[in-house]
């Protein structure tokens, strides 16, 4: 992916904390409530050993932030990236705390975090960090407390040795305390593509209050990771769009007449999840991927992508956030004024959070759900928190983002006063 700076060297959590107070100005909140909800509650910063394969022993840095958790246990996602801070990680939990809220989900928020490089790990090195890391934070985890699921380069192999690791120091089974499971560990169905999926329903509500035909609609997708593959193929699958534009790390390729998604799909299974290394189509970068002139734009990457540098630029009637935080505050102002449409990230991809719901549920339950149930309770709830932001957005005349950020800061609010936590 091309590199690009967090604009006016701002840091991601300060990026985090203008979106809240920029909402929080709309709303009767007192001034104790706000300093409460623009800071996160509980942060762990460790340092662990985990012994390499070549005898020597490295020390790694992890964090787990959790934000608020008046409205239940803390959720969301961990990442292992060789750039995490405890800074990205307090942005990323805040966005968790909106996210669940936002689509009335029964948990706070939270993000953690390991410093470190998957590509350069072996697979045994990759476990023995995976489960040292869980073992420093699991005093703080539970289905009661506290529940890692995946993120940006962490699966569910690696969720699966976390929660062997989990229940081996606890000694009893709790699935419950981990999400984005494999299957045969009670993971759930529907819980790898639901981020994506989630985004589809979120695009098709958009497309309706547009008055726009996704059938045909041109869409260009930013990552092949997790969440952009899925893009691609459920946006030809399930909204029948023509995706003109896919990318990875390496650049992106444009084909005009639209690429056959489950053919890249099947092409990055076998060439070490790469798309852009694909035989067909015209290379172009990242860059320029962002720029093209189509009708969805599906960020499904990195954070800070779409800056006020490249904002002007921007030509897609849509802006779907699948990615977490790809929008800096200027550029989302700048989308405003073009009138473009942004499906905020805290909506459009919660999908994710949706179905690891679903599982935590599942796995109290002991009773697991077929296809059709996952995707119709996804799509309910996507729904619903679409018309809540779409209806506040109507009656405080501001944005959507503005919007999902003024149901989301109310509803966990109004927790924190029901608690007595402040006025
Ligand atoms: N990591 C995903 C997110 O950013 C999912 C979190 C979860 O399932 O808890 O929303």
């Amino acid at each position: 992916m091309d590199k690009i700076t967090i604009e006016q060297s701002k840091t991601l959590f300060q990026m985090a904390q203008r979106q809240f107070d920029e909402a929080a100005a709309l709303l009767d909140l007192s001034s104790g409530m706000r300093a409460f909800l623009r800071v996160p509650m509980q942060e762990l910063h460790i340092r662990f050993p985990v012994r390499m394969d070549d005898g020597s022993t490295r020390v790694f840095e992890g964090f787990r932030v959790q934000y608020n958790s008046a409205r239940g246990p803390t959720k969301g996602g961990l990442r292992f990236h060789p750039e995490e801070t405890i800074d990205t990680v307090r942005a990323l939990a805040a966005w968790m705390t909106w996210k669940t809220a936002v689509v009335d989900l029964p948990l706070g928020g939270a993000k953690g975090g390991v410093v470190c490089d998957v590509k350069k790990l072996s697979v045994g090195e990759l476990e023995r960090v995976s489960r040292r890391y869980i073992r420093h934070i699991s005093r703080n985890l539970g289905v009661n407390e506290d529940i890692p699921a995946p993120d940006m380069y962490t699966t569910p192999q690696i969720m699966a040795w976390m929660l062997d690791e989990f229940e081996s120091i606890r000694g009893y089974s709790e699935f419950g305390v981990i999400t984005g499971k494999p299957l045969a560990l009670g993971g759930s169905i529907g819980r790898v593509d639901a981020t994506a999926r989630g985004g589809m329903y979120a695009i098709r509500e958009a497309a309706r209050v547009l008055g726009m035909h996704t059938a045909g609609a041109t869409m260009a997708v930013q990552g092949f990771g997790n969440v952009g593959k899925y893009t691609a193929t459920l946006g030809e699958e399930l909204l029948g769009c023509k995706v003109v534009a896919v990318s990875d790390i390496g650049g992106a390729l444009y084909n005009d007449k639209g690429f056959d998604t489950g053919e890249l799909f099947n092409y990055q299974m076998t060439h070490g999840g790469l798309v852009s290394t694909y035989p067909e189509g015209e290379r172009i970068s990242n860059k320029e991927l962002l720029e093209l002139e189509v009708d969805i734009l599906a960020p499904a990457a990195l954070e800070n992508v779409i800056t006020a540098e490249n904002a002007p630029r921007i030509k897609s009637k849509i802006v779907a956030e699948l990615a977490n935080g790809p929008t800096t505050p200027d550029a989302d102002a700048i989308l405003v004024d073009k009138g473009i449409y942004v499906i905020p990230d805290i909506l459009c991809n919660s999908g994710g959070v949706i179905v690891s719901n679903f599982e935590m549920v599942q796995n109290v339950y002991g009773y697991y759900w077929g296809t059709n149930r996952v995707h119709e309770r996804l799509d309910r709830k996507i729904s619903t928190a679409f018309i809540d932001m779409h209806q506040r957005a109507k009656e405080l005349g501001v944005n959507n983002r503005k919007a999902a950020y003024a149901v989301a800061i109310e509803r966990v609010a109004e927790a924190v006063r029901l608690r007595g936590w402040v006025d």
